[in-house]
């Protein structure tokens, strides 16, 4: 079993016990108290411990291991045997490998309240040796861990290391681990990219992993709540052979995917789970996080959503690892989706361009057929611009790519579709006011929360020609209804929201790894509830 603990800052005793009544409600199975600033009378520990209503682990950090306590070494030993006298007595005293390794003193008098095969009394409080690197993956990671193995095993203890995650390569190092784990261990990575050695400790089998309570009360940077940790990323079902998806990008932290993959998981009862996977900017980066995860074999890292500023780069590794691309994703030159199949192979592709199509035809009322020989104002030239352009131009429309950056419309046509001249044309984007299209897409971020007084068409110079026969579509998608919805809707304009893009795309990317049909339904509402 893999505990599921809520640390707990101790104020007071009663508030503490409230806490942890509060933990306990939440599903936790046990608590950690820090004692930290525990200011009450010493005896005062026991009647915590005593008092708890889950298993709990007794913690006194001193500030030099990243904690709060500034008195002296003595006290702070004295403390923990207070709260080691407890009836019945804690799981597990937590103590900083460092100061058990130079305290005699210290190895003596904890020694007297948790077990080891010359104790003499009985005792089943364990000890936890710890040791915590706020900044980096320590140098010396695999002889601490050894060294601190070895000292864990003579007393039947646990080991935890835990470290600042800087990449999610760290993650991989817990794994390993946790792997080849002798004792029970604890093996996390700190900060927003150690997200994953926290869910996934279940997966690999450490004695425990943290979540708090609420937001902003963890006791480490990156901890998720318990509420997360249970209901977001599926603790109850995750196990050895759970699959691993993410969403891989920079930044990822406010990404609707874990939200809606891991609920389409539950709905359709499959073993897997989705995280956010942050990855800086460049390839070097992406092919070391990503060929990292796919080599792992016991992660079963099994697929992707690839978002800005990695969807190139995804087509690039997929190549170099001879794995098999979609032909659109190619002409795009870009890729959100990354797929592994069972014998290993990778394929990659391109769910935008679909669910932009769909999206607009739902909207217009139209079959893909239907596009044949209208015409629609794409405005933007990046990622989501290529894809509408290349689905757009394959099913026949008149495409005109307006673009603050002439030249960079121009390539997205010369690249896309140089074989149609005069039926796909690039333009300035101040020539937008003139346009005469059925349909306007907007492909760029202008608009985008939190800048959502902007807007890439300004209702004045459309004003005129626009009515209950145009069609406008963002491909924005937070905020729902963006400034340019609202003012074409305004002018009469049936109006089409990113959601309907966001949803399509990911319920493609859902299938193509579950092989379930998606909950669209379910991702609808998610998303719509999350951005109300
Ligand atoms: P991108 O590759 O960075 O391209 C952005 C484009 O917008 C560029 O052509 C850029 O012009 C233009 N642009 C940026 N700021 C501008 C400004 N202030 N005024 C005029 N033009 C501006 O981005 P992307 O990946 O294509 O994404 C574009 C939008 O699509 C984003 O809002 C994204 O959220 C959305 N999207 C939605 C979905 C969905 O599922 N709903 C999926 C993918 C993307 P220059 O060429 O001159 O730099």
């Amino acid at each position: 079993m893999t505990w599921l603990v809520v640390p707990i800052m101790v104020s007071s005793v009663d508030s503490a016990l409230m806490a942890a009544q509060r933990a306990a409600q939440a599903g936790a199975d046990g608590v950690e108290f820090r004692i930290d600033l525990f200011e009450a009378p010493p005896h005062r520990l026991a009647d915590l411990v005593a008092g708890s209503p889950l298993p709990c682990i007794v913690t006194c950090r001193p500030i030099w291991e990243g904690g709060q306590y500034d008195a002296d070494e003595q006290t702070r030993i004295s403390l923990l045997e207070h709260a080691g006298l407890g009836d019945p007595p804690p799981g597990w005293i937590d103590v900083e490998w460092a100061a058990y390794q130079r305290s005699a003193n210290l190895r003596q008098k904890v020694g007297l309240v948790v077990r080891h095969p010359s104790q003499a009394r009985a005792v089943d409080t364990q000890l936890i040796l710890s040791s915590h690197d706020f900044d980096r993956q320590p140098a010396d990671l695999d002889q601490r861990v050894n060294a601190m193995a070895e000292a864990a095993a003579r007393v039947d203890g646990v080991v935890k290391i835990a470290w600042r995650g800087r990449s999610l390569v760290d993650n991989l190092r817990a794994f390993e681990i946790l792997m080849r784990r002798r004792t029970p261990t604890i093996a996390l990575c700190m900060g927003e990219s150690g997200l994953p050695s926290r869910v996934l400790a279940k997966k690999f089998g450490a004695l425990l992993t943290f979540a708090s309570l609420d937001h902003g009360h963890g006791t480490a940077a990156g901890q998720p709540t318990i509420e997360q940790v249970r209901h977001r990323y599926r603790w109850e079902s995750i196990g050895q052979h759970t699959r691993v998806y993410g969403v891989v990008g920079h930044p990822v932290g406010h990404s609707l995917s874990p939200a809606i993959h891991n609920a389409g998981f539950d709905a359709v009862h499959f073993d897997g789970v989705y995280l956010p996977m942050p990855v800086q900017p460049g390839y070097a980066a992406f092919q070391e996080a990503i060929g990292g995860w796919l080599g792992m074999e016991a992660l079963h890292f099994s697929g992707a959503s690839v978002t800005i500023p990695h969807k190139e780069n995804l087509i690039r590794f997929v190549r170099e690892q001879e794995g098999s691309i979609e032909p659109l994703a190619l002409q795009i030159g870009a890729a959100n989706t990354l797929v592994r199949h069972d014998d290993g192979s990778l394929y990659a592709c391109n769910t935008d361009y679909a669910a932009l199509l769909d999206a607009l035809c739902g909207g217009w009322g139209i079959g893909r057929e239907g596009l044949g020989g209208r015409r629609v104002a794409v405005v933007g030239s990046g990622g989501a611009a290529r894809a509408a352009v290349a689905g757009l131009a394959h099913y026949g429309a008149t495409v005109v790519v307006y673009n603050r950056t002439l030249k960079k419309a121009q390539r997205l046509v010369d690249d896309i579709a140089p074989d149609q001249p005069g039926r796909v044309v690039a333009a300035r984007l101040e020539k937008l006011c003139d346009s005469c299209c059925h349909a306007f897409i907007n492909c760029t971020p202008v608009g985008m929360h939190p800048q959502v007084d902007a807007t890439p068409i300004p209702i004045e110079s459309m004003g005129r020609a626009w009515g209950p026969d145009t069609v406008v579509m963002d491909t924005i998608y937070n905020p729902i209804q963006t400034r340019l919805l609202r003012e074409a809707q305004h002018a009469g304009c049936v109006t089409i929201s990113g959601v309907e893009m966001f949803v399509r795309q990911a319920a493609a990317q859902f299938q193509l790894w579950t092989a379930h049909e998606a909950p669209s339904v379910l991702f609808h509402g998610i998303v719509t509830a999350e951005l109300a």
